[in-house]
């Protein structure tokens, strides 16, 4: 682990941020999580490969998103967690339908920004509360829509501060999933879609958040889908398998089940993380014995 000196000395050279003891349950949608060791937003590339290049082999680090899909534990957080700010979030047209994204936009934005250049294809993600960058890690998607079917390339940097770019095609995509290395930090990533009409496109986003407004919950403190659906064990949707497996008004501490769509878990006040992850325990070991499927969780956990 580096010293807090280092780090400290670093920062002294730099126009980014870093913070020291930073509290984190403000930095994702469950509200909840510990203290980390530091937090550094890079002003700009340089900054963070030049970070990269100094600590990125010897220290843990965890790239942070709009944290829409994490759950954090209470305990330190050892390492440095990275967020990338508004330099790392800009959106350009690189012809009639490809757009460059980088990979702090908020998913909503480019969305939007397709739609005011007339190019279909990126509705969905007007309905996911991301990044770019989470959305690429997740291959996030909905209503039969996953990045997977939008990307050309993404650009990247690894941890020792080396850059690259890898075509999609190089890249092998599962239901919330790649397998690139786990460690890539991603930059931008370019997007192709297909030339349509402004109000046709606007129409398709207006129908598709009626949709998800309807079954789902917003504005609370959720990670959205807790677990994945069984694919590969079974057609059911992973809500059905909950539905007729687990009381519906289980709750430990603060931690419960939305009772709008039970594979939303819910921080209803001050839930802990051992209240969260006692919840899912509990949901994923009585559907287990129920039913005899395994569910995974596709919110992540980190330690
Ligand atoms: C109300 C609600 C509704 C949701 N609906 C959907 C839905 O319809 N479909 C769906 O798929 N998901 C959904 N989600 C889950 C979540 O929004 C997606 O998984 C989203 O893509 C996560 O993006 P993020 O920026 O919040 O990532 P975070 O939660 O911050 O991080 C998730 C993972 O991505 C990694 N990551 C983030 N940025 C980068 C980067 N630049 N480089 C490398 N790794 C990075 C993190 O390290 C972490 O491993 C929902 C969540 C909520 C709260």
């Amino acid at each position: 682990m580096i010293k807090i000196s280092e780090l400290k000395s670093f920062s002294k050279d730099i126009k980014g941020k870093f913070f020291f003891n930073y509290d984190l349950k403000k930095t994702n949608w469950f509200n909840i999580g510990g203290i980390a060791r530091a937090y550094f937003k890079p002003e700009n590339l340089s900054e963070l490969i030049s970070f990269l290049k100094k600590f990125g082999s010897k220290e843990k680090i965890f790239l942070l998103g709009a944290g829409s899909n994490v759950l954090i534990e209470d305990e330190l957080f050892e390492g440095v967690v990275i967020k990338l700010g508004k330099n790392f979030s800009n959106i350009s047209l690189l012809s009639e339908t490809i757009l460059v994204a980088g990979s702090a936009t908020i998913d909503k934005k480019l969305s939007e920004f397709a739609c005011e250049n007339n190019i279909g294809g990126f509705e969905f993600l007007s309905c996911i509360p991301g990044t770019i960058g989470g959305g690429l890690k997740m291959n996030s998607g909905c209503f039969e829509r996953e990045f997977k079917d939008i990307l050309l390339s993404i650009q990247a940097v690894d941890k020792t501060g080396k850059i690259l770019t890898v075509p999609a095609s190089k890249i092998k995509f599962a239901y919330r999933g790649n397998d690139l290395d786990k460690d890539l930090i991603f930059l931008s990533a370019s997007f192709k879609g297909k030339i349509e009409d402004k109000q046709i496109i606007q129409n398709t986003i207006n129908s598709l958040k009626n949709k998800k407004n309807q079954s789902q919950p917003t504005k609370i403190k959720t990670g959205g889908s807790t677990f994945k659906n069984p694919i590969n064990q079974t057609k059911e949707k992973v809500w059905e398998l909950i539905k007729k497996s687990v009381p519906l008004d289980t709750k430990f501490g603060h931690a419960e089940i939305s009772q709008k769509h039970c594979n939303f878990f819910v921080n209803r006040n001050n839930a802990t993380f051992k209240d969260m992850k006692n919840l899912i325990d509990f949901v994923k070991q009585t559907v287990k014995s129920k039913t005899g499927i395994d569910i995974e969780t596709e919110i992540e956990i980190i330690k």
